[in-house]
């Protein structure tokens, strides 16, 4: 980034020899992070790459983008904020005319049936208690009423769980849905196949694998239609108007390049070791989605009879940052909607806190921060 910065090119959108060369080297960059996910590169029927400003705004333009009128919408009950709210938003039938409506149901998201006054009939796919989607509700809400729009994540925030993407996009194809897959947590950990699994749009941000927090991108298959959801310029043929940032495109690619070299299973091994350490504090301990394959870097523990929140005010003060639910959720006493999905008592809501790993991570930090938890864990127990 550094490097690109000093290069002090032009704006790449501009005619000018020096726009050229800008815009050369933004499409570098564009044509490696698509190689790298797995996108048809060439030919007349390439993918397409859209940078956005994060996961958030890549989420946002496909759901308002690909979703159509009259039509359903399928999400699964535990997307990330990004997608259920945009969900909501959908199904209340607009901002502007339902504010207080869209305020009330952002608390519990959408639910089982749909909004009147709305042309989008938005639907949650239930998860079972691991956290994962249930196929066999998805083909029966397939079944039952055209289908637009299909949004279900490749692995879950909050716990970490890989859900059968490759299962639903087939599903999602045999009844006419376009299937849009929040793949910002699974980009940079695990390879990515767009083309062979199948997928219409995939969300990716480059702050999720160590690189420049504000650029994120959507990957659009060849031939999908997609309504812009910002008015401007022709940049990125209207789809996503905007000066695009040849240094942010260049730290995102960059950044994904080095993600994919690394060993990500090192992190299950610590992991693992974790999670047995704090089980043996007691069987009111569990691991939320532990029967579920998962990714490596997150671990939700619920810890029994503890409030989440003391222990966490409690492991800021011994120097661990640990989080209740979802970044985004942070502050927030509600319980978290994923866990609700997913069917946890009230005392696994009310004690369960996400542990992260992050590539940096060291066995003996690891170890570090298990032996703290375990002596916030007796010292609250007292
Ligand atoms: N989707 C998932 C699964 C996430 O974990 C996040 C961020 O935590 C987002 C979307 C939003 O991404 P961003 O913070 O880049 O807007």
């Amino acid at each position: 980034m550094h490097e690109v910065a000093e290069m002090r090119l032009a704006n790449p959108a501009s005619q000018h020899r020096e726009g050229a060369r800008a815009r050369r080297l933004l499409e570098q960059y564009r044509l490696s992070i698509l190689q790298m996910l797995g996108a048809k590169t060439d030919g007349m029927d390439s993918d397409r790459l859209l940078l956005t400003s994060g996961g958030t705004e890549s989420n946002n333009l496909a759901i308002f983008g690909l979703a159509r009128p009259g039509t359903r919408v399928l999400m699964s009950a535990i997307e990330h904020p990004s997608v259920t709210t945009a969900g909501q938003y959908l199904a209340s039938g607009g901002y502007q005319q339902n504010r207080q409506q869209h305020t009330d149901s952002l608390v519990n998201s959408f639910s089982t049936s749909g909004v009147p006054n709305s042309n989008f009939d938005v639907r949650a796919i239930p998860v079972d208690h691991d956290g994962v989607i249930r196929l066999n509700r998805l083909e029966e809400l397939l079944k039952e009423a055209p289908t637009s729009l299909v949004c279900l994540m490749a692995a879950n925030n909050e716990t970490g769980v890989i859900q059968p993407f490759e299962e639903a996009c087939g599903l999602a194809r045999q009844y006419g849905a376009l299937i849009h897959c929040d793949a910002v947590q699974w980009v940079g950990k695990r390879p990515c196949e767009f083309q062979k699994w199948g997928l219409d749009s995939l969300s990716l941000s480059g702050h999720k694998f160590h690189g420049p927090v504000g650029i994120g991108g959507l990957v659009l298959r060849s031939g999908v239609s997609l309504q812009p959801m910002l008015f401007g310029g022709f940049q990125q043929d209207g789809l996503r108007p905007g000066t695009e940032s040849v240094m942010l495109a260049a730290g995102i690619a960059e950044a994904l390049s080095l993600s994919l070299a690394f060993e990500y299973g090192l992190l299950d091994g610590m992991r693992r070791e974790m999670e047995q350490r704090l089980l043996a504090l007691g069987p009111e301990i569990s691991i939320n989605g532990a029967a579920a394959a998962r990714l490596p870097h997150t671990s939700n523990v619920a810890l029994g009879n503890l409030d989440r929140q003391a222990f966490l005010l409690a492991a800021d003060m011994k120097g661990l940052c640990l989080s209740a639910g979802s970044a985004c959720a942070s502050g927030s006493s509600e319980p978290s909607p994923v866990l609700e999905a997913m069917g946890a008592s009230k005392q696994v809501l009310n004690s369960s806190i996400r542990i992260s790993l992050g590539r940096d991570t060291t066995p003996e930090q690891m170890a570090d921060a298990t032996d703290r938890i375990c002596k916030i864990y007796a010292n609250l127990q007292k």
